[in-house]
């Protein structure tokens, strides 16, 4: 794992256990908890055509709000790590190579089809 992303889950357990909120953080919990700020992040671009969309990235405020849910989304995510014993950067990397095995630069660049159709 980063130092960033330990120093992260550290500070997150610490913020955890002070308030004594480690009963409430099973997995399932914390698996819903991920998705509903997922939701939240996504929401942010409801009813918007992807050029509005990407025209809210000139409004602060937005950007913030934007930096707000991902960081929801992504403290979930170190919480399901640390419980499982992930370390998530090491998962990332994993990912990014089997990725690469299933879309070749060569026979992906340009395009959007699925690895079965390439
Ligand atoms: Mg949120």
């Amino acid at each position: 794992m980063t130092k960033d992303f330990d120093a992260l889950t550290h500070r997150l357990i610490a913020f955890r256990d002070d308030r004594d909120w480690k009963q409430f953080h099973g997995l399932r919990n914390l698996m819903i908890s991920l998705n509903l700020e997922a939701a939240e992040l996504l929401e942010l671009g409801q009813w918007l055509n992807d050029g509005a969309l990407e025209k809210k990235l000139d409004d602060p405020a937005f950007v913030e709000r934007l930096a707000e849910e991902s960081a929801d989304v992504l403290l979930y995510l170190l919480l399901i790590c640390e419980r499982a014993g992930i370390d998530l950067t090491e998962a990332a990397h994993r990912k990014i190579d089997a990725n690469g095995r299933k879309y070749p630069a060569e026979k992906s660049r340009g395009n959007a089809r699925k690895y079965h159709d390439l």
